[in-house]
């Protein structure tokens, strides 16, 4: 397909796409599909070869949001059953990390529910991230607190972080209809900051909330602009108790068009897959490692992810590897040859929740009689790709905030 040379040719070029060619990407038929991803993944894999970067997620703070923010299972209102808790002590913290760099993460994602943080909420993060980093070398750390206020993110980069995350979620043109609180040119104005302050920005995306082509490619244009080193792309968990608990409208397919279409868009940019992976992606995840070089590794931060060990066993069967800690991430011309893990892109792409959990998935139980086949019994049930998959979410009941070890 001419549209593919020509994606492939202007990816390993760093050249922007057209956003008609972006909108053709996402228009791709399904018999198309792996040609799709054959020729994201040479792409990704010209800039990041087969390598797998693990982040670990550990919810600081959650639940008890003020904001409205309507995907969000933390927001205000909210009737989803999650975890609520206040601030996590320095070693609690550092405890949850620990487990999961145990588990193979290079990179800690230190998440707080709110609008922003105040100059305590700073100074405690800071003593957090001292914690961390005092007690697990190596370890690069991003901050996800929400709104940052003048000289916050230089105060989080003096303590140590490496990056701060905040996503754009959504074009600037329905902003207003997901959330009401704040405006997308707050958004816009702290990854501003945070680069600014030396921070390596992390801003991402949330597909699925019902959004149109054009608006997907509006707010990759936007990251492309904004020109973060990462971009985590979450897909929509609709909550229960959420004003989006009905928006259920991802198929596999579509979340592997929208990963290439970001691939294409961002080719040297370290592109994640956040919240909503096993829900949205399902049997289809391992592809998916062909566009994206990043995933959590476990749980989310309020909903359950498949284990740990199913993480790391899908990246080795799918024949990618663990990123080292002795591995920069992003690609040379990215870092501008400073300090490795300090360029090394990335942050929590989930500030707004999200994840799953792989319980209840459907499989066919015994037959009635006690004889049938499980063939058999799936021929008449077969799933749907676009049904609601409710018995794939999965609230956090573990790690962070509870007395139960985490997954990682
Ligand atoms: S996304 Fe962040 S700011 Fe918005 S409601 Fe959720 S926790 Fe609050």
């Amino acid at each position: 397909m001419d549209l593919l040379n020509t994606l492939v040719d202007k990816g390993l070029r760093r050249e922007t796409p057209t956003r008609g060619e972006a909108l053709a990407v996402l228009a791709t038929s399904d018999d198309d599909l792996l040609d799709v991803v054959a020729a994201a993944g040479k792409v990704r894999r010209h800039w990041f070869g087969r390598r797998v970067k693990l982040n670990y997620l550990v919810n600081l703070k959650s639940g008890l949001c003020p904001e409205d923010c309507s995907y969000c299972s933390q927001r205000l209102g909210s009737g989803a059953d999650i975890l609520k808790y206040t601030w996590l002590k320095p070693d609690e913290a550092s405890k949850a990390a620990a487990a999961g760099l145990a588990g193979g993460a290079k990179r800690v994602c230190l998440v707080a529910s709110g609008r922003g943080p105040t100059d305590r909420d700073v100074d405690r993060v800071s003593d957090t991230i001292r914690a961390i980093k005092e007690q697990n070398g190596g370890v690069e750390v991003c901050a996800c607190l929400g709104l940052l206020s003048d000289g916050q993110a230089e105060r989080l980069r003096e303590a140590g972080a490496d990056a701060y995350n905040h996503n754009l979620n959504t074009s600037e043109s329905t902003y207003g209809d997901i959330t009401t609180t704040h405006t997308y040119a707050d958004r816009v104005d702290t990854v501003q900051k945070a680069h600014a302050a030396g921070l390596s920005a992390c801003s991402g995306l949330i597909a699925g909330m019902g959004e149109s082509d054009e608006d997907l490619v509006d707010v990759v244009f936007a990251l492309r602009e904004l020109d973060p080193d990462s971009v985590p792309v979450n897909f929509l968990i609709p909550f229960e108790g959420t004003p989006l608990a009905k928006e259920w409208n991802l198929t596999p397919q579509r979340c592997l068009r929208i990963l290439a279409m970001v691939r294409f868009v961002c080719p040297d940019v370290e592109v994640r897959i956040a919240g909503g992976r096993e829900v949205h992606l399902r049997t289809m995840q391992p592809l998916a490692l062909h566009l994206a070089n990043s995933i959590f590794l476990g749980d989310y931060l309020t909903s359950e992810g498949q284990a740990g060990r199913a993480d790391l066993e899908m990246i080795a069967d799918a024949g990618f590897e663990v990123e080292g800690t002795d591995r920069v991430t992003l690609p040379e011309h990215r870092t501008g040859g400073g300090c490795g893990a300090h360029d090394d892109g990335g942050g929590c792409g989930a500030h707004e929740g999200g994840g799953c959990g792989s319980h209840g998935g459907g499989v066919c139980g015994p037959a009635p009689s006690g004889a049938g086949s499980c063939a058999g019994a799936a021929e008449e049930s077969a799933p749907r790709t676009d049904e609601p998959r409710t018995d794939l979410v999965a609230v956090r009941r573990r790690g962070a905030g509870t007395d139960l070890a985490p997954n990682a």
